[in-house]
């Protein structure tokens, strides 16, 4: 038997020279993109302004599969956290965090996670595989689902209104897909989410932060950790490869002629390795030096067995965001949000036996 193809596998373009193959007009593929995506259907039977043969035709050789909910856990403070597998068996895990009227699904681009950055649950278990664009894609259709948000609204007032692409994995080291799974999920036709509504974090992979943004038009976060090279290749071994000051020049090109593009700096505080005032100094002159607009995220650290660290205190958290701020850069501290689901920053696992 021949292996249905994956419609949310294809982009657009691909997704109308594939209907142009098999012998249809180009406006049948438009119609087919905004059932899946406006729409949210999964059954191509439902597809109705196409005549029968055609679903019946487009039935026979293609299909359109979400990731499949294996747990679903609902957080004290409403934190939302999903286990999915996909067909090979293979999971990751997936977080919408609400807000009074709208919220950010988190999702993921790899299984496991090859970068080992020291603090972080997921780099502790090893990198399985890079997801597809249906995988990456149909995560969000899932929330989708759970929410009711289809067809997509076409007024901002949206549960799921942000996609941070932070989840398990490192989206650089997943170039391809991750360009076309966003490009996917931001057009206009479809799911239609603003690509200033998408930020996308990556450890630091200084070579391909420019092509990313440029492919994707969409927000730009870094996880710096540390001030300068000693601290920050202690915690995260991809320092060794591409040193604080690539990544501060490709975020200095990404943002060059528009300073409208702010990078957020996520920052995890962690006692007595990375939090005094004088790696807050060392950062602010840092950030000067190479005139970067930006933001930072002070992030409390969530611990977990056997990490080896522990969170900063909150009074040396707050004075760290204070002295951040009087140099004039603005550094909330992040609210954890799902710590009694394990939904938090950086402890996303995919087996369900090792949370
Ligand atoms: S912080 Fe991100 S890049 Fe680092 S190990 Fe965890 S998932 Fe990978």
């Amino acid at each position: 038997m021949i292996e249905k193809k994956e419609l949310t596998e294809f982009t657009k373009e691909e997704l109308f020279e594939e209907i142009k193959n098999i012998g249809e007009k180009s406006f049948r593929a438009k119609q087919i993109w905004q059932w899946i995506y406006f729409r949210g259907i999964t059954d191509i039977m439902e597809m109705s302004n196409l005549s029968l043969s055609l679903r019946q035709k487009l039935a026979e050789n293609y299909t359109i599969t979400r990731p499949k909910i294996i747990t679903e856990q609902i957080s004290i403070d409403k934190t939302h956290k999903w286990l999915l597998e996909f067909k090979d068996g293979e999971r990751v895990e997936m977080v919408y965090i609400p807000e009074k009227d709208r919220g950010a699904v988190c999702i993921s681009t790899q299984v496991g996670c090859a970068m080992g950055c020291k603090f972080c649950h997921t780099g502790s278990q090893k990198f399985t595989r890079n997801l597809t664009v249906s995988e990456i894609v149909g995560q969000f259709m899932v929330a989708r689902d759970a929410y009711k948000e289809w067809p997509s609204p076409i007024n901002e007032t949206r549960y799921l209104s942000n996609i941070v692409v932070m989840g398990m994995g490192e989206p650089l080291n997943n170039l391809d897909n991750v360009v076309k799974a966003l490009n996917i999920i931001t057009d206009g036709d479809g799911i239609a989410i603003s690509r200033r509504r998408v930020t996308m974090s990556t450890s630091g992979i200084a070579p391909r932060i420019v092509e990313a943004l440029q492919k994707t038009g969409v927000r730009l976060a870094v996880s710096l950790h540390a001030p300068n090279n000693t601290v920050r290749s202690q915690i995260m071994p991809i320092n060794d490869k591409f040193k604080i000051e690539e990544v501060m020049k490709a975020c200095q090109e990404y943002q060059k002629g528009d300073h409208s593009r702010y990078i957020t700096f996520e920052y995890l505080m962690l006692k007595d390795l990375n939090d005094n005032k004088q790696h807050a100094k060392e950062l602010i002159s840092l950030l000067k030096s190479y005139k970067l607009k930006a933001t930072f995220n002070l992030i409390p650290f969530n611990p977990w067995p056997g990490c080896g660290f522990t969170p900063s205190n909150p009074k040396t958290v707050e004075e760290f965001s204070k002295t951040l701020e009087d140099a004039g850069f603005a550094a909330p501290v992040r609210v954890a949000r799902g710590q009694d689901i394990l939904a938090a920053c950086g402890q996303l696992k995919s087996k369900n036996k090792e949370k």
